[in-house]
């Protein structure tokens, strides 16, 4: 009889009840999640479930909660055109996002974000979900348990901390103190408008589309599910100077004023402008990040899962996938750990240590791969900037340069068998985890 570990989950978004949904599964966990907001909710706009996200949610049961006419799936399989914003021109239509040999199932859609945690929440057992409880301390004791303690005066006390608490994660704070993030210069405007008015713009089309401006600004506009039709509009507005501006900026979502947004896009085609200004109310992301974590893993009773760990800034348009992904391998790290042959000894603790450095070995790597993509966007970026050509021409090199579908592999990933790699590695004696250095 493997012997109990007691867990705390913090936050309710993708990340959170992937993991939940995971633990419940699992007899020698008691687990409880903690989320700030006083019901789980997703607001915002849409999102693209992935290949590699549709197949963890039909491995964690939420897959079936999700009908046709909740999302938009293009006839096309999801080939995203991308247009000369100014002009309409086509330029390129990249099957991004698809493949042929996918399944019809599992070709990516588009769907409002609370279809998405609707589904999964369906799946977790709310006895276990604790609203309206913001974390706000976390105290390493001497026996190396965790103590929580939370705005509302409650407290827990764990054997396992897991920080699903997004992009701004308190429990990264704790965990990698010295880690930061800043504002990138990017901000995204995001509203919703009816499908039925959207498709009456002469030259506004059912697909996916983004119709890109010079200096990288962007519009991106696709159905989503029932009569809800998404605008996301890109722009680099350029780092903020230390000190007050800095803090105003906010990563998740604030009311801003249309008629400043709209003149931010002045430059585009008529089909744009005119959708445009069917918008009567945008929401202004600021897009924070931070350099990449060495591990997702501190402590010996920490982990990272979803955005806390890779701050990302929604970059690829998978955050959710990484989520369940990351719930995957650690729930996976953890049965190898308590119920297989790892070599930790029977201990909570050491068992815990072995599950985190196998979840590290897993998660750690790929989240390395996907910095390293960005790094190169950026570079491509900068050679297209220093080119210094007239709009048409730059913005061509930079839809050739930058939107590149060689990385497409993310979202074909299975994170199944890397898992039963590390894990066939870690039993041959190969590939030596990071806790057996330690011990
Ligand atoms: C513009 C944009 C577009 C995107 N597009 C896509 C897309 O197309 N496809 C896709 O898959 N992903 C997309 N993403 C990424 C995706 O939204 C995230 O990766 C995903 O939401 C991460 O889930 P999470 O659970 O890690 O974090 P979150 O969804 O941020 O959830 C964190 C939860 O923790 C709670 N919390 C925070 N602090 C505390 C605290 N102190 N105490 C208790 N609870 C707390 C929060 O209230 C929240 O509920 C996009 C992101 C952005 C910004």
């Amino acid at each position: 009889m493997a012997p109990q570990v007691k867990v705390a989950i913090i936050g309710g978004g993708p990340a959170g009840l992937g993991v939940a949904i995971e633990l419940a599964r699992l007899p020698f966990v008691d687990w409880h999640l903690y989320e700030k907001k006083p019901v789980i909710s997703e607001y915002s706009s849409g999102l693209t479930i992935q290949r590699n996200t549709w197949r963890m949610l039909e491995h964690l049961g939420a897959a079936k909660h999700l009908h046709k006419s909740d999302f938009f799936r293009p006839a096309n399989g999801h080939i995203t055109q991308h247009r000369d914003g100014r002009t309409g021109d086509l330029i390129l239509a990249a099957e991004t996002k698809g493949s042929t040999t996918t399944a019809p199932h599992h070709q990516p859609c588009r769907a409002h974000r609370a279809i998405l945690q609707l589904a999964l929440l369906k799946e977790v057992d709310q006895s276990r979900v604790h609203v309206g409880h913001k974390l706000i301390r976390v105290e390493e004791l001497p026996s190396k348990r965790i103590r929580l303690i939370f705005e509302t005066g409650l407290s827990d006390e764990v054997d396992l901390l897991i920080g699903a608490d997004g992009l701004r994660s308190p429990v990264r704070d704790f965990a990698f103190p010295e880690h930061s993030m800043s504002y990138t210069g990017a901000t995204a405007y995001r509203a919703l408008v009816r499908t039925s008015d959207a498709l009456e713009v002469n030259g506004m089309l059912p697909e996916v589309i983004f119709w890109h401006g010079t200096d990288s600004k962007w519009v991106y506009t696709c159905p989503l599910g029932g009569n809800t039709f998404e605008i996301t509009c890109r722009i680099i507005e350029g780092k903020d100077a230390e000190g007050d501006e800095q803090r105003l900026r906010a990563s998740w979502g604030r009311e801003a004023s249309v008629p400043e947004f709209l003149a931010k896009y002045a430059e585009f085609c008529p089909p744009v402008q005119q959708l445009l200004q069917l918008v009567t109310s945008v929401q202004q992301y600021d897009f924070f990040a931070g350099p990449r974590l060495e591990s997702v893993v501190a402590r010996s009773s920490v982990a990272l899962v979803g955005d806390a760990s890779h701050p990302l800034s929604g970059a690829f348009g998978a955050g959710a996938g990484f989520a369940l992904e990351d719930a995957f391998t650690l729930a996976g790290s953890l049965v190898w750990a308590f119920g297989g042959k790892s070599s930790a000894d029977g201990h909570v603790r050491s068992r815990i240590d072995a599950a985190l450095c196998l979840y590290d070995k897993v998660r750690s790597p790929h989240y390395a791969d996907l910095y390293g993509i960005l790094d190169g966007y950026g570079e491509a970026e900068q050679l297209v900037a220093a080119q210094a050509l007239p709009p048409s021409g730059e913005i061509r090199a930079r839809i050739e340069s930058v939107w590149d579908p060689k990385h497409n592999w993310i979202y074909y990933y299975e994170v199944e068998s890397t898992l039963a790699r590390a894990i066939q590695e870690a039993e041959d004696g190969r590939g030596q985890l990071r806790f057996e250095a330690r011990l």
